[in-house]
């Protein structure tokens, strides 16, 4: 089946059919009613970017509580949005959001440009989050192309074409497809297909609405695609915490520069992230204050989107005590960390753990 082949009116009344029985209900939809508000689809969406929907629902909620309007969110501290962000990574997307919410307050009185190519000149929002925007909230013809989309139409059209060479020739796909109706409806119903029935493994093709139509099915290659070019080895990072300690309890934390993974977010000190470990000797030379180590250390490992990261942490004493502190940085005490946004990656160096050993003790910088 080819771009002019298609008979996209069927496709398009099965599949709403199909949606309007067996689409999914979620707290940011509104089946059935008038379009849900571009605020709650923004905030979805941008929730929804390399996490699950089980995880987003009640972080979703969380917020719509805290901050039930646009202008409620880019009133509230950063600080408070990061806070309430924790435990959904990737914080550069709450950063993000916060500087956005303010831009649509001061630059359009708070209301959301109604158009995908205004709203991707918004902070945080790419062409996919402006597509589908547009398109729930706004009824704009544009089909939002994600994983689930990609995967359903390189089955429906059999391409094999590997990825992401292919992605040309399915976006212009998504587009012909695109209805002149209940177009947000139909970008949604695409989602849940690929979400629900359409699923990387195991398609359940008996229960799909288009099986008659789709070329991977009928050729039996539908699970084989999309094609995808075999993936690189993923590398591995490594750096040096320090956990160091004031004579009264209180750890030295600091925000991290505004650039970069984990930019602006709490974290102790650290030596640079690099391709290869560290000797300690070396490592100690990045620490910011003048400490007395102790003999145990911990080794943390955690997993970006693009490397590994492995992270020995040395624990230490402040040895005088100087008023000086590296710029960005204060004394907290470990009562109070639960109050700090704290990245994942933070709790793991800083809360308590199995994987903590007696180690040779590190020389003193
Ligand atoms: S028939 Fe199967 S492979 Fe084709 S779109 Fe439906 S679920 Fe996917």
């Amino acid at each position: 089946m080819d771009q002019t082949d298609i008979n996209s009116d069927i496709l398009t009344a099965s599949l709403l059919r199909w949606y309007d029985q067996m689409g999914r209900n979620l707290p940011w939809r509104v089946k059935g009613k008038p379009h849900p508000t571009p605020y709650h689809v923004w905030l979805s969406e941008i929730m929804l970017q390399q996490t699950t929907v089980v995880t987003v629902k009640p972080y979703f909620e969380n917020f719509l509580k805290k901050w039930p309007t646009i202008e409620d969110f880019a009133g509230a501290s950063l600080d408070d949005i990061l806070h309430a962000w924790q435990g959904l990574g990737y914080y550069a997307r709450a950063r993000n959001m916060y500087k956005c919410a303010q831009q649509i307050v001061a630059s359009y009185d708070g209301k959301f440009p109604r158009t995908s190519a205004l709203l991707s000149k918004l902070p945080g929002i790419g062409p996919y989050t402006a597509a589908a925007i547009a398109t729930i909230a706004f009824e704009e013809k544009i089909t939002p192309v994600d994983g689930n989309v990609i995967r359903v139409l390189s089955r429906l059209f059999a391409i094999q074409e590997p990825l992401p060479s292919g992605m040309k020739r399915i976006f212009s796909l998504a587009q012909t497809l695109t209805p002149s109706y209940r177009r947000g409806d139909f970008a949604q119903a695409l989602m849940d297909l690929g979400a629900t029935i359409c699923t990387p493994r195991n398609p359940q093709c008996f229960l799909c609405p288009w099986q008659k139509s789709c070329q991977g099915f009928q050729q039996g290659i539908a699970e084989a695609l999309p094609e995808k070019k075999p993936k690189a080895v993923k590398p591995t990072r490594y750096a040096v915490a320090f956990v160091i300690s004031h004579a009264d309890g209180s750890i030295l934390l600091g925000r991290r520069q505004e650039k970069g993974l984990l930019g602006g977010m709490i974290a102790v000190p650290t030596t640079p992230w690099r391709n290869e470990d560290y000797p300690l000797e070396e490592a100690l030379t990045s620490c910011p204050l003048r400490c007395m180590w102790k003999e145990k250390i911990k080794e943390v490992t955690h997993v970006f989107t693009h490397f590994n990261f492995r992270v020995r942490v040395c624990y230490g004493s402040v040895l005088e005590d100087s008023p000086w502190l590296p710029p960005d940085s204060f004394w907290v005490k470990p009562e109070d960390f639960p109050k700090m946004a704290l990245p994942t990656l933070m709790k793991k160096i800083l809360y308590p753990s199995k994987n903590t050993q007696n180690h040779r003790s590190p020389q003193k910088p």
